[in-house]
């Protein structure tokens, strides 16, 4: 049996399936018979007394590792349990119009959770996802299912499946334990998929008929090419063994060029560095021979924990960071939140488009408090290192103007308080929205650098969203109107004499990079472990071919064209990275 999907992260791995949540809790309205009433009763009441008890289990457990006041959290959770109110209501329908527990909890509690969310009262309105949180555990009671896994704590080795998994969760997963995972949502750029090659997990998403997955089964799940075999005969493990091999005799061909430039063949030379999340990157990006880092996801600092981290605490894990990678660059991007990433300790408001709502610099300007926090943190720490700094989805500039009027404010804050800073920091945006790109002539005027992140640019000018799996065929990074913004965020930026880099996952993709060179891009960051294999197609490549390739791309009218050509050359010059199974 095997299942197709997305291949995200590569690597294969063998092992026992673990499925986690399938859609969350379907509920289905069930017609009681009258003699079925007094035990739907029942069952309601004794899911409650244990939906109590879970609750004081985790309110125990948080309070003895972080405090009464975190634990005390969970006393309006406890509450909702008690609501007189509410509990007659959810009686009343049971009874009155015999319908079934589960199906008259979700009914009553949603309503509740949909008039508070609702009022002016913000007390109580942050109530209502107190209402949600422990009508799921009712409900997952009702129904039987288990407690959320802990990803960090998992008894044996195995792969996850799952409908989906947010980037924190996947940020919290134990290397040694999570052997593979495949989620149903999901494509290649959306924050889970970068985690995971960040974490090198290989990782499906997409799947296809999960629901014919069990826990327990034995499984291969290939990364390489997005699929799950489920008891792999003696001739697939074979052939796998084949791929393997091959692999490993790459990698000591990608080890070979670790402390060689990224310059091609004629002598062009590409600046290329790292992606990283946290201070602790910093190794990978020296082990992959990276030219330092291009992008710092600074958000990573703020999710999975119960406090937002403070300025001193952001400016010891920049200055690390600067310090152990010191004189090479590191681009601190300021706060991305929102889109896919959330906070644990803030109660995000439900937003109907998340990517196209309180997201990044939007969310930044104004939470004055944390922006003004992180901002002096990172120029704090610009005396340690070769610091510089991005806002990410600038979309035009009046944004840029503000974020940089702030710098200036807090660099004049900190001269008042005589802490030093360097006050040559260069700041830059990211070009991430058709808007920043049609007016990147403003914006470079401004900045001293670009960072093109495809990732959301692609998103943005196709409308296409990058987690949605229904319409990832659509997420075209080889789109002619992809490649005349990227062209036209380059010229503006060489007109303007600042240099311009890639940081989406389009960078790391050794089939698109040479398409990247061609149009100019003076730098390219990627995923730790793909500075090898990028690495390892510049130098094979010759500058007049990837500008020949970026030639044909702006007067070439269709995408699959354009990646036709940018495949044909890189099977050419670098076969033995697409020796595929
Ligand atoms: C991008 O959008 O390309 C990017 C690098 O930022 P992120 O993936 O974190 O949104
Ligand atoms: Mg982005």
């Amino acid at each position: 049996m095997s299942f197709k999907g997305i291949p995200v992260s590569s690597g294969v791995c063998r092992g026992k399936i673990l499925v986690l949540d399938r859609k969350g809790p379907v509920v289905r309205k069930r017609e009681l018979a009258e003699s079925e009433v007094s035990e739907e009763v029942n069952r309601l009441e004794k899911a409650l007394v244990q939906t109590r008890h879970q609750l004081l289990e985790v309110q125990r457990k948080v309070s003895a590792g972080m405090g009464a006041s975190e634990g005390s959290i969970f006393d309006a959770h406890l509450l909702v349990l008690e609501d007189r109110t509410l509990l007659d209501e959810v009686l009343r329908m049971i009874q009155g119009e015999k319908t079934n527990a589960e199906h008259a909890f979700h009914v009553v509690a949603e309503r509740y959770a949909t008039t508070l969310a609702a009022t002016q009262d913000e007390y109580l309105r942050e109530r209502a996802p107190d209402m949600r949180d422990v009508a799921a555990r009712v409900l997952n009671n009702l129904l039987g299912f288990q407690d959320e896994v802990d990803l960090r704590h998992l008894k044996e080795p195995c792969i996850i499946i799952s409908h989906d998994l947010t980037p924190s969760n996947t940020a919290q997963m134990d290397r040694h334990h999570v052997l593979g995972f495949a989620t149903e949502v999901g494509s290649k750029t959306s924050h889970t998929a970068i985690m995971a090659r960040h974490l090198r997990i290989p990782a499906v998403v997409g799947l296809k008929g999960a629901s014919g997955l069990e826990s327990g089964q034995y499984a291969l799940l290939d990364g390489f090419n997005g699929v799950i075999i489920v008891n792999p005969t003696d001739q697939t493990l074979f052939e796998y063994g084949q791929l393997l091999r091959k692999q490993v005799t790459l990698q000591e061909k990608l080890r070979d060029i670790l402390l060689k430039p990224a310059v091609t063949l004629d002598g062009h030379r590409v600046f290329l560095s790292a992606n990283i999340e946290q201070e602790g990157d910093v190794e990978q990006v020296k082990a992959n021979g990276a030219e330092g880092v291009g992008l710092f996801r600074s958000e990573y600092l703020f999710i999975n924990r119960d406090h937002p981290p403070s300025e001193e605490q952001q400016f010891q894990s920049y200055r690390q960071t600067a310090a152990a990678l010191k004189p090479l660059p590191v681009v601190i991007r300021t706060l991305d939140l929102g889109g896919d990433k959330f906070l644990a300790h803030r109660q995000m408001p439900a937003e109907m488009n998340p990517f196209l709502g309180w997201r990044a610099i939007r969310f930044c300007l104004q939470e004055r408090d944390l922006f003004r926090e992180q901002l002096r943190a990172i120029l704090r720490a610009s005396t340690e290192g070769n610091i510089k700094m991005m806002y990410p989805m600038v979309s035009g500039l009046d944004e840029l103007n503000q974020a940089n009027a702030l710098v200036e404010e807090y660099k004049a804050e900190l001269q008042r308080e005589n802490i030093p800073f360097d006050v040559h920091i260069e700041v830059g945006a990211m070009i991430e929205t058709p808007s920043a790109a049609l007016v990147a002539d403003s914006l470079a005027k401004r900045l001293k650098f670009f960072s093109i992140g495809t990732n959301d640019l692609i998103q943005y000018s196709l409308a296409v969203d990058r987690l949605n799996e229904k319409i990832a065929h659509l997420y075209e990074p080889t789109h002619p109107a992809i490649v005349r913004l990227i062209k036209m965020t380059v010229d503006a930026a060489h007109r303007h004499k600042i240099w311009v880099s890639v940081c989406g996952e389009m960078a790391g993709d050794p089939i698109l990079a040479p398409l990247l060179i061609g149009l100019g891009v003076d730098e390219l960051s990627v995923a730790p472990s793909l500075v090898p294999p990028v690495k390892f197609i510049i130098r094979r490549l010759k500058v007049n071919e990837a500008r020949e390739l970026a030639e044909f791309a702006l007067n070439c009218e269709s995408a699959s064209e354009i990646l036709t050509r940018c495949q044909d050359l890189a099977r050419q010059i670098v076969p033995s990275l697409f020796e595929e199974k």
